[in-house]
């Protein structure tokens, strides 16, 4: 399957801060979620793939070629959200359509603009230094897609804003993927989003990445095994991926393979693991 992003051996070295030898795809048709703690290097990333920033190694490509910010026609078809409003804070939702028109050009799709701000109760006449951060969050998503892109790249998107606003935003991923040309990369705190529409997660950690896997695959392949301290006895260190004590001399182990643990050891519960759940186990957890 053709790639819309393809990131290899991607480095970018800040003083205490190291994003290390980074590789992951976004393959066409699919909606990828970038994840990681405060700090892990998730909008790094997104700016060395945009060519913001200048990584000290690695090779990207989007829409099979290296991506060149300077060539208009490459851009044009990659929509960009970062997490604040990048238009003028005078412009009105009105105004913004007008200048993209006159960005765009022919690749402006007027109509389907409009569209966005009805569809999102955006008001066309206020200026954006007025409008609430969902609504400032609408506005870029729908002048983002008004431009017809085949890649959609956000950087949390849906943070800070209400169930209903961001059901919205993610019924609108949801759409824009249908044409299965169309893909998305987005960074997110906020995992349910991501348990909902997300076809493969990128992990990030400590500006490395821990794993990048299809969703279905992470959340039911992997469990969380609540064990005793006889029961943890009887597991052997490569049972698991991760383990945190419990209080009372427990142990709650990460497993990768759920189906092959239990046959193994029936006797020991297991839970489903979450999106959540999987990354304090690897950010918290010890290795065994
Ligand atoms: P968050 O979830 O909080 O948005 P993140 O995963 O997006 O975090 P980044 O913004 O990529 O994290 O930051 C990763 C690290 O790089 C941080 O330690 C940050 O201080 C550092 N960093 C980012 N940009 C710069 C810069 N221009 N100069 C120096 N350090 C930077």
């Amino acid at each position: 399957m053709e790639n819309a992003i393809k990131v290899e051996h991607l480095s970018k070295e800040y003083p205490g801060f190291a994003l290390r030898d980074l590789s992951f795809l976004v393959p066409r048709g699919s909606i990828v979620g970038l994840i990681g703690e405060n700090g892990a290097g998730k909008t790094t990333t997104l700016h060395a793939i945009l060519g913001l920033i200048r990584p000290e190694q690695g090779r990207i490509e989007l829409l099979g070629r290296p991506y060149d910010p300077k060539n208009p026609a490459h851009r044009r078809r990659i929509g960009v959200v970062f997490d604040e409003c990048g238009f003028p804070p005078h412009l009105t939702c009105a105004a913004v359509g007008r200048m993209m028109g006159l960005v765009y050009r022919e690749l402006w799709d007027a109509g389907a603009f409009a569209e966005y701000c009805r569809r999102f109760a955006l008001p066309q006449n206020k200026e954006i230094r007025d409008l609430s951060r969902g609504m400032k969050m609408k506005l870029s998503i729908a002048a983002a897609l008004s431009h017809r892109p085949e890649l959609l790249i956000l950087d949390e998107p849906t943070g800070g804003l209400d169930p209903i606003v961001r059901e919205e935003i993610l019924d609108l991923f949801s759409e824009f993927i249908q044409d299965e040309r169309n893909s998305i990369l987005f960074s997110t705190h906020i995992t349910t989003d991501l348990e909902k529409i997300a076809d493969q997660i990128v992990f990030l950690h400590g500006g490395q990445l821990v794993f990048s896997q299809s969703k279905d695959d992470l959340i039911y392949r992997h469990a969380v095994a609540r064990c005793t301290s006889a029961q943890f006895a009887g597991i052997a260190g490569g049972e698991y991926l991760r383990r945190r004590s419990l209080p009372g001399g427990g142990q709650e182990l990460l497993i990768a393979d759920r189906d092959a643990f239990a046959r193994r050891h029936p006797q020991v519960v297991l839970d489903r693991a979450g999106i959540d759940e999987i990354m304090l186990f690897y950010v918290k957890g010890e290795e065994k």
